[in-house]
Parts: C-alpha cells; sequence; structure tokens
C-alpha cells in the first residue's frame, strides 16, 4: 500500500529575500542571485562543497603532503621578501623542532606586520612539500594571544565559491538562513515515512547536519558524498531531476500530433525491394514506432541499438510511413559527415518510390539554400536531410509530422524542445536513435521523457570483430596485415587518434598526426590506393575522399575519429586504432563498429602505446573480450562515470548538485517508484521539488 503524500507546505521565513539577511546589501544580493540565490530559502540547500575538520589539532610532524589539516606553532622566523614578486613566508615549529611554512603571495601590509617571531599562529591549510620541508601556501590562520583559544566543535562548510561573497560572509548568512528552517513535517515533500524506511534521515535533520556537521562526524563519509544524509539530498535531486523530464514529456504529449495511419503503401514495397528481411528486433521495433505515429499525441521514442543493427533503415521505413499519409519528415545527424551517409542511404531507398529529398547543412547557403526552404516551406521536399542547422532559425516547414534525431549523445534537450515549435500547430512525433547503449538505470533518469525501444540482434550473418591489442613496437607488423585484407578484395582503415576531448588545437595536432601517419603508410606501401579523411579538410574534400572510399576507388583510408558515428562501408574488414589507450569505451565501440559490417570476418588492432595504465588496460581488454555494446556501455559508466558517458550538454544530469549518477545509481530504482507515486497522488508537492532543485533553471528554459 503506498502511502498517502500531504499537499506541499507553505513555508514561512523561507520566502524572505537574501537582502533581509544581515550583511547583505543590493550589490551582494545581485551576486548570489546570479546562481539561482534568491531566497532564504535557496541557501538551505546550497549545500557545502567539502569540510574542514577544525575541530582538533594535527602535530606538526604528523602533517601528510596533500592532507588538509589544522596546526598550530611558534612563529620561528618571518621573512617578508619583495624581490622579483612578493612573498610572505612564516616558518612555524613545535616543541619537538618539526617545521612547516606558511607561504602567501598577496597579503596586505597590516598582515605581514601580525606576525611576530615568537608569536604562536594557529594554521588550516593543504601542507605540500617545498624547498625546506612541507610547506602550506595561503592557508587560514590566526595569530593567538597568550591565553588558550578554543577549538570548534563543529566542522567547517566549504561552500562552493561565488565571486565577490567571502567564505565567511557565506557561513554567515547559511547559518543566518537556516535559523528560519521549518519542522519536518513543513518541509518535507516526500510521502511520510518514506526516508525513514530507507533508513535514512528526514530533510529537516540532514540539512542541519550537512551545513553543520558535528565533531565528530564521520569526515571521510561527508567527503566521498556517501553520508545517509547526503543521500537523503541525494535522492530528492535526483528525483526532482527526473520529475522534470516526466513532465516535460506530460507538456509536450499535450499538444496534438498528426496521427499518421498504417496503410499498406510504399513501406511493404521498400520491405519487399531491400536486399535482405529485416531482423526480429528491427521489425517488432518498427512496428512499437508505427503504433506511437497511429496515435494523435507526440510520440517520444528512443531507439536504442548498437552500432550496426540497423537503424536506419528503422528510420527510413518510419519516414515512409509519414510521407505516405501526406505529411512531411525531417532527418537531423550530428556530422555533416553523417548526414550526408544517411542522404545517400535514403535516396538508395526512397527516391526509386518517388519521395522527393531534400538537403540542408551549414554549407549550403546561397541560392542552393534559399530554394531548398522554398521546397521545404511549400512541401514540395518531402523529406529533407542535414544537421542541427535543419533546427534553427529560418527553417518553415509546410507540415512537418516526424522529426528523426541521430546519435541522441550528440544532440540536446534544448533542441529537441525547439522542435515542438516547427511542426505548424501539431507537434511533431519524435524519434530518437542512439548508438550509444545505455545502461538500463542510467537511460531511466537521463531518458525518463522518453519511451525506449532497442534493437537487441544483429543482422544474420554478421560475425563478431575479432579484436587485438598490441603495443606499438609491432607496428610494422600491421603492414603484411594490411596487404593481406586488400589481397582480398577488402578494405581498411587506419584511425589516428591523439586526444579525446577535440578542441580547435587538437584538431589541428590529429589532423597534423594523420598527415604524418597518411605519408609513412603510403611510403611503405605505394602499390596502395590510401586516402586521408581529417576535421581540418574542407568539406567538399572530406565528402569526396569518403565517397570514393565507400565505392571501393580506395583501399586504405586514414583518418581521424571524424569517421566515429555511423560511417557505412560494408566493404571494410580491417580496422586499426592508433593510440587506443587514449580513447573511451563506447568511442572505442563506436570506431570498431564500422567493420564487421557485412558477412566477411573482420579484425580491429588497437595499438597502444606503452606503457599502459590499469585503467587504460581494463578497457582495451574489455573489447578484446566483448562485442556487446551493452555490456562495454555498463563497463564505460563504472570507469568513467555517467557525465562522460551522456556527453555534458545532454542532460541537466550534468548540473546535479549534490547527487552523483554513478555513486548513487542504487537509488534511481526508489526514484522511479517516488515519481509515479507523487505524479498520481501528490503533483504539487512533484512540482515543489523541481522548483526547489532546479527552479531556477526551469523558469529559464520556459522563459
Ligand atoms: P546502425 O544501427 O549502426 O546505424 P546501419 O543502419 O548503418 O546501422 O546498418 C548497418 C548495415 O547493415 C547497413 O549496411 C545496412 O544496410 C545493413 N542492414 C540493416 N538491416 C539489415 C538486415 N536486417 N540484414 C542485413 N543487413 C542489414
Ligand atoms: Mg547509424
Amino acid at each position: 500500500m503506498s502511502r498517502k503524500a500531504k499537499p506541499a507546505p507553505a513555508i514561512e521565513g523561507g520566502h524572505a529575500p537574501l537582502s533581509s539577511l544581515p550583511g547583505i546589501g543590493p550589490q551582494s544580493a545581485e551576486k548570489l542571485a546570479a546562481h539561482g540565490l534568491g531566497r532564504v530559502s535557496d541557501l538551505w540547500f546550497w549545500l557545502p562543497r567539502d569540510y574542514q575538520d577544525r575541530t582538533r589539532l594535527t602535530p606538526i610532524h604528523a602533517l601528510r603532503n596533500g592532507v588538509a589539516a589544522q596546526v598550530e606553532g611558534r612563529m620561528l622566523a618571518v621573512d617578508t621578501a619583495f624581490r622579483a614578486r612578493p612573498m610572505l613566508k612564516v616558518l612555524l615549529g613545535d616543541e619537538r623542532g618539526s617545521t612547516v611554512t606558511l607561504k602567501f603571495f598577496h597579503f596586505r601590509k597590516q598582515q605581514a606586520d601580525a606576525f611576530r617571531q615568537g608569536g604562536k599562529v594557529r594554521a588550516y591549510g593543504v601542507p605540500r612539500p617545498g624547498q625546506a620541508g612541507l610547506e602550506m601556501a595561503h592557508p587560514s590562520y590566526r595569530v593567538l594571544g597568550d591565553g588558550d583559544a578554543p577549538l570548534d566543535e563543529l566542522l567547517e562548510p566549504v561552500y562552493p565559491q561565488i565571486d565577490g561573497i567571502g567564505a565567511a560572509l557565506m557561513r554567515k548568512i547559511v547559518s543566518h538562513a537556516l535559523r528560519s528552517l521549518p519542522g519536518d513535517a513543513a518541509l518535507e515533500l516526500l510521502p511520510v515515512g518514506f526516508a525513514h524506511d530507507m533508513g535514512l534521515p528526514g530533510l529537516r535533520q540532514a540539512l542541519l547536519y550537512l551545513h553543520h556537521p558535528p565533531a565528530d562526524a564521520d569526515v571521510a563519509a561527508l567527503q566521498s558524498g556517501r553520508h545517509p544524509a547526503q543521500r537523503r539530498l541525494a535522492l530528492e535531486e535526483m528525483l526532482a531531476h527526473h520529475l522534470s523530464l516526466r513532465r516535460e514529456r506530460v507538456a509536450m504529449q499535450r499538444h496534438a500530433a498528426a496521427a499518421l495511419p498504417r496503410k499498406p503503401g510504399r513501406v511493404e514495397q521498400l520491405l519487399a525491394a531491400l536486399p535482405f528481411q529485416l531482423t526480429g528486433a528491427q521489425a517488432r521495433v518498427l512496428a512499437e514506432v508505427e503504433r506511437d505515429l497511429e496515435k494523435p499525441v507526440p510520440m517520444l521514442r528512443l531507439v536504442q541499438g548498437d552500432v550496426g543493427s540497423g537503424k536506419t533503415v528503422v528510420a527510413a521505413l518510419a519516414a515512409l510511413r509519414a510521407i505516405d499519409a501526406g505529411h512531411q519528415v525531417a532527418l537531423m545527424a550530428p556530422t555533416e559527415l553523417l548526414a550526408e551517409q544517411h542522404l545517400a542511404s535514403l535516396r538508395g531507398w526512397l527516391e526509386p518510390l518517388g519521395v522527393r529529398i531534400g538537403w540542408l547543412a551549414g554549407k549550403v547557403t546561397g541560392k542552393a539554400r534559399a530554394q531548398v526552404l522554398a521546397e521545404v516551406a511549400t512541401g514540395e521536399v518531402q523529406l529533407i536531410i542535414g544537421t542541427h542547422a535543419l533546427m534553427q532559425e529560418g527553417v518553415e516547414f509546410a507540415d512537418l509530422a516526424l522529426a528523426i534525431i541521430d546519435e541522441q549523445h550528440r544532440f540536446g534537450v534544448q533542441q529537441r524542445l525547439a522542435l515542438r515549435d516547427k511542426g505548424s500547430g501539431l507537434v511533431p512525433h519524435q524519434l530518437v536513435m542512439t548508438a550509444t547503449p545505455i545502461p538500463r538505470t542510467l537511460a531511466m533518469s537521463a531518458y525518463a521523457d522518453l519511451d525506449v525501444s532497442v534493437i537487441d540482434e544483429l543482422p544474420a550473418g554478421r560475425r563478431p570483430v575479432q579484436t587485438v591489442v598490441i603495443s606499438n613496437a609491432r607496428r610494422d607488423e600491421l603492414i603484411a596485415r594490411i596487404r593481406a585484407a586488400i589481397a582480398e578484395g577488402r578494405q581498411a582503415y587506419w584511425v589516428c587518434t591523439l586526444i579525446e576531448e577535440q578542441s580547435e588545437s587538437e584538431v589541428r595536432i590529429d589532423a597534423q598526426a594523420a598527415e604524418t601517419t597518411f605519408l609513412q603508410l603510403q611510403q611503405a606501401m605505394p602499390e596502395l590506393r590510401i586516402a586521408l579523411v581529417h576535421g581540418r579538410m574542407k568539406p567538399q574534400e572530406k565528402q569526396a575522399a569518403m565517397a570514393a572510399f565507400k565505392q571501393g576507388e580506395s583501399d586504405l583510408l586514414v583518418s581521424t575519429t571524424v569517421i566515429e558515428v555511423g560511417v557505412d562501408v560494408p566493404n571494410a574488414s580491417l580496422m586499426i586504432i592508433e593510440n587506443a589507450e587514449r580513447l573511451g569505451l563506447a568511442q572505442l565501440h563506436q570506431l570498431r563498429g564500422r567493420v564487421g559490417r557485412g558477412s566477411v570476418q573482420s579484425s580491429c588492432v588497437l595499438l597502444y602505446q606503452p606503457p599502459l595504465g590499469k585503467i587504460a588496460r581494463q578497457r582495451l581488454d574489455m573489447l578484446r573480450h566483448s562485442n556487446d555494446g551493452f555490456l562495454i556501455a555498463e563497463k564505460d559508466l563504472e570507469l568513467r562515470g555517467p557525465g562522460e558517458l551522456l556527453g555534458v550538454r545532454q542532460t541537466g544530469l550534468a548540473q546535479l548538485r549534490i547527487a552523483d549518477l554513478m555513486r548513487d545509481a542504487d537509488l534511481l530504482p526508489q526514484v522511479e517508484q517516488l515519481a509515479s507515486q507523487l505524479l498520481r497522488d501528490a503533483p504539487e508537492n512533484a512540482d515543489a521539488i523541481i522548483a526547489r532543485w532546479i527552479g531556477s533553471a526551469l523558469r529559464y528554459a520556459s522563459a
């Protein structure tokens, strides 16, 4: 039996503006507001990011490199040196003759004057090895008088830094704000007893504890975020994000969509014309999509399928269904390369059936752009394929009924929301496809607004890619391997990778590396037709090189990771990935997915630069042993955490304040259960939880 949640209580005092607190003038209030802190109650939830333990003293000799501690000692020497730049050094010593140096690079004269040789100082900081033993740079400190100075009774909270608001002021105003923290009954938004049943404290207790932990608190637990008081809040924060996604879904589905009937037409013609039969999984997912399309509410469906599982043809069939019903479809991909490839596949399948396809990307400009925009606006173009550009300004559709978004992990939620406004009156159905299989626990919270279909079967005859891991020292052996593959009429990829997250300068370095490798390989195998693709080439050049490779006009394609997603050349059977140790699991799996797309046995060589770190070895071993994207994703999650797996832009989850999806993953089932219960029994509490945790962000998003 589920317990009834109480209605959202009104919280007195918490609504007061921050300027009502002592020490907060209009300027400080503005700085706080920039961080979403507007009311007294916002400070209740502004949680420390760390704690300083000043409840005890550490003897100087017991200081450990890198471990924050509080020490006390006599000043043995005070040295104010104004040489190249000002520097204040205070040497502290204890009775045992142990010393530590306090170092200041910025200081005022009065500050320097307060340090007197022979006087006593208490300092808190992180000791690091320096020229003369351990040093603390910019410790917080107090010059002590002769009497005894009491130690703190509570751990000192360290709040996230806000420019212009000093640490002491922040602590002071939070303490003030906590005075108006109401009793649990007024504060609690979860069903009565829910937290208690999970062995977690009530909200009031948890907040008070986290802002002012007692001296005997488990600091290690607090610093690792695993304290029950933190878990109590993490539960509520994850719940808030989950609820807001579910709310978005509800809001989206309040709009009407075009109902697309399933009647015999060109879908059946295409199925008959394909050189293969759909796999059982493809057919099932297509049916799930078609059922959604028949309804007059917008479909919100994610199709997950491992690399090579055949998502594109499912998308093409769904598109055809909408076009047959007399509407328009848009298909968007995150890169031009990928969009172009979809264009080629869908032209091949759909143009023979008379479908009018248009192409729009950033590089389509001038007259060509004007023309395609006009054709989309009149409805002459039935299927428009392109990059994000499709969702940007200036693109008006005659009657957009279905938006297909490939490779979701590169798209932001905001972009998906923008779609809402693209249908004329009706909201388009949305089909999101991702090749990054996401572990179920994560999918549940990251995609709480989507229904999920999984293509969990590869086309028949596919053989798992054989993966080997070899050291760079054995690079030369690869020449023979490449020659052998090409002698059999196959093609090969050589992927040069330096760095995973690509900034502009890294793209340049990668391009250089690819060019160098390209020249070396050409020298080593002058009889081969070798092509080069990298991110610094002009789009036309890239496209031409890709097209030539696809048509078998080149044997070996040397590239950067630009080929990571979606590139489909079934005749390629060998892939070599350089510096594989630098890439994440999901990315390696994606890259490897470029081979093994036909029925021949394919292989992948992961080259690494020794020595191999422990995590890197685990990654490469995982790939050697498994071709299963879901398994690999689970492992990736374990090794890297969800932020990287999902991509930072993708979800609001990257902005979690206290929860950590990886660490707190065990709470997710309760989050889902709680969300359903609240939406059913106490929707006003659900709203209050969203407002409490992501209120300001949400207000911004819907503005
Ligand atoms: P992904 O799911 O990675 O996007 P694609 O849609 O690019 O995969 O499909 C990979 C390859 O498999 C393509 O060449 C595609 O034509 C082919 N394919 C798709 N479905 C089947 C099937 N049922 N049987 C055989 N080959 C298929
Ligand atoms: Mg694909």
